[in-house]
């Protein structure tokens, strides 16, 4: 058992009356999360998607979870208001059966981090851009064990691993590093 320590626990609560489908959060997410920051916006980028089908009319946001290396082995589908929703149409996972959930060009997982970036956001951006109020920031206090946060960058080279293999991925790194050392 690991050792307790207090965290805030940071949540958003999702009011689908209340959404819309505007996409403003997917625009804020992807904004926000850009290199350079606010340099472009891209919803395929975003770590929130807002699942709907025109012809169903419900909306509903999904916040990116996380990695899953192998699919699940079962399926689910989502009845709301009579009307039926694809196959893991609400799933957080960024999982190899699906496009969602990955950064268009690398296929690398993104995974929503509440925004916990420079500079500090009183609110995470998706939250501060609903102005419809569908989305609700909440925070509270809870006990829990310490863990290890994985960065952006260890999600990644995790993913890279298990779709190329160590062995490449290392011999990859090497051959960029002594061009890079070349270069300098
Ligand atoms: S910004 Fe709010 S209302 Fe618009 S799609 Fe996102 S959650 Fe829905
Ligand atoms: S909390 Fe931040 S990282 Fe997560 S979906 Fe909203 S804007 Fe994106």
């Amino acid at each position: 058992m690991g050792e307790k320590k207090k965290k805030i626990i940071k949540s958003i609560k999702i009011d689908l009356d209340k959404c819309n489908g505007c996409r403003a959060c997917e625009v804020a997410c992807s904004a926000f999360h850009a290199a350079p920051k606010y340099s472009s916006n891209n919803p395929a980028r975003s770590r929130i998607r807002v699942i709907h089908e025109p012809l169903r009319d419900v909306y509903v946001p999904v916040y990116a979870g996380e990695y899953a290396k192998a699919e699940c082995l079962g399926r689910d589908k989502y009845v709301i208001d009579g009307k039926e929703y694809d196959e893991c149409g609400f799933c957080r996972a960024s999982c190899p059966s699906r496009d969602i959930f990955k950064e268009p060009d690398s296929a690398l997982p993104l995974k929503c981090d509440m925004c916990e970036d420079d500079p500090p956001q009183e609110k995470p951006l998706c939250v501060q851009w609903c102005l419809n109020d569908a989305l609700i920031y909440e925070e509270r206090e809870e006990e829990v064990e310490e863990e290890v946060k994985l960065e952006d960058v260890e999600v990644g080279m995790e993913s890279m691993i298990d779709k190329y293999g160590l062995e490449t991925v290392m011999d990859t790194l090497a051959r960029i590093s002594a061009s890079k050392k070349d270069e300098a």
